[in-house]
């Protein structure tokens, strides 16, 4: 077990998670640029929230665990990803995985790798 694994979800003392009003879609952080401040905001409508305070570590990390939620356990079957078996899964220790880099367009996420989990039972997905 590394010091990676984050148990599968969320870990006691994570704060900040917030959901939409409208359609109960987990709100991501968002830079609004005009008024210089950080707000929640749904992917899926058009709902915004302020943040209750600008802790940028904490909208970081985040903002991690949301792309991780959202990775499709599915692209271990896609046959164009790379695999590696360098990277074994922190959960279940099979040298097996897929990664690809992140699908954001935060410059400081752009090499980011995203490793998913071959093992069809576990499908875990980390980063690094
Ligand atoms: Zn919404
Ligand atoms: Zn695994």
């Amino acid at each position: 077990m590394s010091l990676m694994a984050k148990g599968g979800g969320d870990g006691p003392g994570f704060v900040g998670i917030r959901f939409c009003q409208e359609c109960n879609n987990m709100l991501y952080p968002k830079e609004d640029k005009e008024n210089k401040i950080l707000l929640y905001a749904c992917r899926n409508c058009d709902y915004k929230m302020p943040t209750e305070n600008n802790c940028i570590y904490v909208n970081k990390l985040m903002h991690e665990i949301d792309e991780l939620r959202h990775i499709n356990p599915e692209v271990i079957q896609d046959p164009t990803l790379p695999r590696t078996d360098d990277h074994p899964c922190p959960r279940c220790s099979t040298r097996d995985a897929v990664f690809f880099q992140a699908q954001t367009r935060r410059a400081e996420d752009e090499m980011r790798l995203y490793y998913v989990c071959c093992n069809s039972e576990c499908t875990h997905r980390w980063t690094e």
